[in-house]
């Protein structure tokens, strides 16, 4: 089989455009077309049957995290997360991975979706179909102005942290082991998002709030509960990924869990190391199946932000991920579901038609 008769791959988390915005800005978007070194870029999803996904603008801070990765290699480790983000600050640099996305498009590398429409036309023509993502809203005011503002230049997704504090609520730090159980919540601003999100029709996303973030987000938001790169806490005691009470939670609320291919989330021992078979991507993909049913999992890479198995380096490689899903037994539908199905599902539900 070649890759172009498997399912396309829609996917819940890259980071793109921060590698773009290192590299350049928008004079760096032109590579994305003829191919950028990185995990994602076009010619490497032509390759893989990779249609699209959420891309996140997102705000390093001062001290990049990968620098961190190796502490990631030992049996236990808690990294001391950066501080806050002051809004001045964010600003600019949501602005300018902004730009990049626009420019992305405006070069025809893709398409930016604000409806499922979008993403179902984009991916019957070939192109490739993105969501708009912030992750961390370092850059929304209390008020909102920046939130409207980017929601009609097309933002359909945010999440309120990444991991370091915002003023709408705290995130998890990276510790292994731990409970994702880590601190306070949602802040009555952070309420206020998930509210103005509501009505809005912007999807709120899950995967770096801590555990008590995530039940604010479960008793106040009207729309399906949705973690984008996040995996089974029972398989990888990491604080970054889901109790089976916080994936029943999602369960109930019909939403959506992304398997992220970070291997510090995946592996049992939670090192940042890349030799990790695909057998245990499918150990994750089973629990959280039966966990949430077939309806309500996909995939969430990560790609170009995180060390991921060595058998999936690039989005050319994903066929090497749906051959594993396919010799485990899973059907020909249920991997539609997983690979784009359950994404345009729930997106559906969170948005509106
Ligand atoms: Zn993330």
């Amino acid at each position: 089989m070649t890759a172009n008769l498997h399912p396309p791959i829609f996917d819940g988390h890259n980071d793109v455009l921060l590698k773009l915005y290192r590299a350049g800005g928008v004079s760096a978007a032109a590579s994305f077309l003829t191919g950028c070194a990185g995990a994602v870029d076009v010619p490497a999803a032509k390759a893989g049957g990779f249609a699209g996904g959420f891309f996140a603008v997102y705000v390093p801070s001062p001290t990049d995290l990968a620098l961190k990765f190796e502490e990631m290699t030992k049996p236990e480790y808690q990294l001391v997360l950066p501080d806050e983000i002051p809004y001045a600050d964010a600003i600019p640099v949501v602005m300018a991975q902004s730009a990049i996305l626009f420019e992305m498009e405006r070069l025809g590398a893709l398409k930016i979706c604000r409806t499922v429409a979008d993403i179902r036309a984009a991916m019957a023509a070939g192109i490739m179909a993105a969501i708009f993502h912030i992750e961390g809203a370092e850059a929304i005011d209390p008020d909102f102005h920046t939130l409207e503002v980017l929601y009609q230049s097309g933002l359909r997704s945010i999440g309120p942290v990444w991991s370091r504090p915002t003023i709408f609520g705290h995130g998890v730090p990276f510790r292994y082991p731990s409970s994702p159980d880590t601190g306070d919540g949602l802040t009555d601003t952070g309420k206020r998002l998930v509210k103005r999100c509501n009505d809005l029709g912007i999807m709120l996303d899950l995967s770096h709030l801590n555990e008590a973030g995530f039940w604010d987000v479960a008793r106040l938001s009207d729309a399906p509960l949705v973690a984008t790169h996040s995996n089974a806490h029972v398989i990888c005691p990491h604080s970054r990924n889901l109790t089976d009470k916080q994936l029943a939670a999602i369960k109930d609320s019909d939403g959506m869990v992304g398997l992220n291919f970070a291997v510090a989330f995946l592996r049992d021992d939670g090192k940042m190391l890349a030799d990790v078979p695909m057998s245990q991507m499918i150990r994750h993909l089973d629990h959280l199946i039966a966990q949430v049913g077939e309806d309500r999992v996909g995939l969430g890479s990560d790609y170009d932000g995180a060390v991921v198995p060595q058998d999936v380096t690039r989005v050319s490689g994903l066929p090497v991920l749906r051959d594993a899903m396919e010799q485990h037994g899973y059907g020909a539908a249920l991997i539609a579901k997983l690979c784009h199905g359950n994404w345009l599902r729930v997106l559906e539900k969170t948005w509106g038609g």
